[in-house]
């Protein structure tokens, strides 16, 4: 089939390759032109492991293609797929100002029937407006489905070519085929497509975020409250997980979730609660609840050091808001850099594939270094704090992190290292919920 994705993003890119790999002829459009030059010259704007090799394949074999005329690719598209943005607006609403540029767009560049997929985040309704714009742009058949995605940054390839579910939201018969053909590939072992109205399917990805989110913030919980009662949350969590109607996933405490999804969706569902008078009251407190635990680790470093961290100076591994990716929105690292900032500590940090990107946000910040060594870093600092849990850090040399500190303190913000290891090395360890 003959595809374009309008967005050339993380979601976009992505969705991009796996449809070119499957045969599908491809055309990934992107407004930013250093963007689109970047991949016509072989290059990968995000981390993203395996995507690369997608990329190079397809664009060799001339199944992928990447411009900036948005006119000729949707002209030359059976279906479009619509994923910019839809960034966080002052009231905590979606901003869906991209999304409605694009749609009044495509109308305006429309030739032939076609089948207009969102798949952007994109609250209740949306679907429906992006028919309008683009009905008052054109005469041509064409449909709306929403296809909201599922994939995980870091894991995305695989979520896109295993998926648990792909939910097609449209009632046009033609659009339902399409899209089941296009899918069909990556189901055959079973047929994970669900069809369903269009508002359902909006709805779905909120939900199904926000679920996500309240179950690692009510783990927060529950660590912080095991610290206080004396119980240690790594075996809670086992014995939680053991329960098949609980099962294990996301049941992890830690430093608090970021990344570009989970808290601008939380912030948007609950808008849409505030505006049909029904306030999402248990999404209030999984936000609230992961606003505190950002700064968790600094309140630990405090409690460590005094409140004043004056001629501290601290080490950070892990920046991105999780392992696999570059994405530093919302990431925590970013709160605590500036909590120990605040408080007159020296940073010097380090991630494996998000240092551009720190070094975009948080280049010129006074009193923190960005650095490729993990272990350089150390050399006289007075303590370490993990806050994303790449595999290269889990696994560490603790000797060496002893003699290298002024202290002998370390701060896992995941619960990744073997705190009885460490404590044989003579570093005083701290966890959460432990
Ligand atoms: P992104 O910011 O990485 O990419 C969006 C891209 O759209 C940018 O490259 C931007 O230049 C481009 N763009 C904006 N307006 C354009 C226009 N008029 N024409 C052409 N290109 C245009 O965003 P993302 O992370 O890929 O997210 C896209 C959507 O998918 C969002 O709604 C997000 O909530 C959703 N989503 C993201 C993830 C994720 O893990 N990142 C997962 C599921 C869903």
């Amino acid at each position: 089939m003959r595809v374009t994705i309008i967005g050339t993003g993380y979601v976009g890119l992505v969705t991009g390759a796996c449809l070119s790999e499957t045969g599908n002829h491809v055309i990934c459009v992107d407004k930013d032109e250093g963007k689109i030059k970047t991949l016509r010259d072989g290059g990968i704007p995000i981390h993203e492991p395996g995507l690369e090799s997608i990329v190079e394949r397809n664009a060799g074999a001339g199944r992928l293609e990447f411009t900036t005329d948005f006119e000729s690719a949707v002209q030359s598209a059976q279906l479009i797929f619509i994923a910019v943005g839809t960034p966080s607006d002052e009231d905590g609403s979606a901003d869906l100002s991209m999304v409605e540029a694009v749609a009044t767009s495509i109308g305006k560049a429309m030739n032939g029937r076609k089948v207009i997929i969102d798949k952007s985040t994109v609250p209740v309704g949306t679907a429906r407006r992006v028919t309008e714009l683009v009905a008052a742009e054109t005469e041509h058949e064409f449909a709306v489905v929403s296809n909201p995605e599922f994939l995980k940054e870091g894991a995305a390839i695989e979520d896109f070519m295993k998926p648990d579910r792909v939910v097609i939201g449209t009632d046009d018969d033609y659009a339902i085929e399409m899209m089941r053909a296009l899918y069909a590939p990556y189901m055959r072992r079973g047929d994970r497509l669900l069809v369903m109205d269009t508002e359902s399917a909006e709805m779905t990805k909120y939900a199904s975020n926000a679920m996500l989110a309240r179950r690692i913030s009510f783990m927060n919980e529950v660590a912080e409250l095991c610290e206080r009662v004396g119980a240690n949350v790594e075996n809670v969590r086992r014995g939680m997980a053991a329960d098949v109607r609980i099962g294990g996933h996301f049941l992890f405490p830690g430093v608090g979730f970021g990344g570009s999804c989970f808290p601008k969706d939380l912030k948007a569902l609950q808008h849409t609660g505030i505006v049909n008078d029904m306030p999402m009251r248990i999404l209030e407190s999984v936000s609230a609840v992961n606003a505190d635990q950002k700064h968790l680790l600094v309140k630990k470093v405090k409690k460590q050091f005094g409140e004043d961290l004056s001629g501290r100076t601290i080490a950070i591994w892990g920046l991105a808001f999780k392992p696999g990716t570059d994405d530093l929105r919302e990431a925590p690292a970013l709160t605590i850099i500036d909590g120990l900032l605040a408080a007159g500590a020296s940073v010097r940090a380090t991630d494996p594939a998000a240092l551009e990107a720190a070094a975009a946000i948080l280049g010129r910040t006074e009193n923190l270094t960005l650095a490729n060594d993990p272990y350089e870093i150390l050399d006289g600092a007075d303590t370490l704090l993990l806050v994303t849990e790449w595999n290269e850090y889990r696994s560490p040399d603790f000797e060496r992190i002893k003699q290298a500190l002024k202290e002998p303190v370390v701060f896992d913000g995941r619960n990744v290292w073997n705190p009885k290891l460490a404590e044989s090395e003579g570093l005083t360890y701290h966890g959460i919920g432990l």
